[in-house]
């Protein structure tokens, strides 16, 4: 990246079809090519029962962090093009998809536009993206609400990752679930 201002942005990913950890993977691989933009870390990969329809298969999820120069507008519209590319058919509302990727926060942008909600609208109701997001920053605040994502995650009423053990992570490396 050249001297341009850059941004930092957490992106949230989700698939729970044809092979959800190799799409997820798949993903973040194409997340450390965005033009104007570089990956920092991404979390360990999570498993999670599904949100809404629960005739669907059980999804992997994970969060990653970039650096990007681009707006959050153009953003959207290049995680929309990866989610084309790689395959992204939108079936029911929070049904099954090949790949999801949520601008989950831009800065501390606060917007609501007609294509565009920031932060993501759902981050404290879902510990799937929380866990995730904590990993790599644990003091992260809601920019909306000044609401510590940690205490979020204290108080969420509803799990979807299994609360009784730790959650099953996976090495994106080798695949391993443990
Ligand atoms: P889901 O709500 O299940 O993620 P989609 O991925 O199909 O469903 O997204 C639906 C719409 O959500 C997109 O067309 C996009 O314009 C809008 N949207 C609003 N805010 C965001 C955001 N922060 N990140 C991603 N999409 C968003
Ligand atoms: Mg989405």
């Amino acid at each position: 990246m050249n001297g341009i201002e850059a941004h930092t942005v957490y992106i949230g990913l989700g698939s729970n079809l044809d092979q959800p950890l190799v799409q997820v993977q798949h993903a973040l691989h194409a997340l450390s090519g965005l033009k104007d933009s570089e990956l920092v870390a991404h979390s360990r990969l999570y498993a999670s029962r599904p949100q809404g329809p629960q005739d669907q298969p059980d999804y992997v999820n994970a969060v990653a962090c970039l650096r990007t120069q681009l707006t959050s507008q153009a953003l959207l519209n290049a995680l929309q093009s990866l989610e084309q590319a790689q395959g992204k058919v939108k079936q029911r509302h929070w049904g099954e998809r090949v790949i999801d990727l949520d601008v989950l926060l831009f800065d501390d942008q606060v917007m609501d536009s007609d294509s565009l909600t920031l932060p993501h609208p759902c981050i404290a109701q879902r510990d799937f993206v929380l866990v995730p997001l904590l990993e790599l920053a644990p003091e992260l605040r809601c920019p909306r609400t000044g609401q510590a994502y940690h205490e979020a995650l204290a108080r969420l009423p509803e799990h979807f990752l299994d609360p009784c053990s730790p959650p099953r992570s996976v090495d994106p490396s080798s695949g391993a679930v443990s």
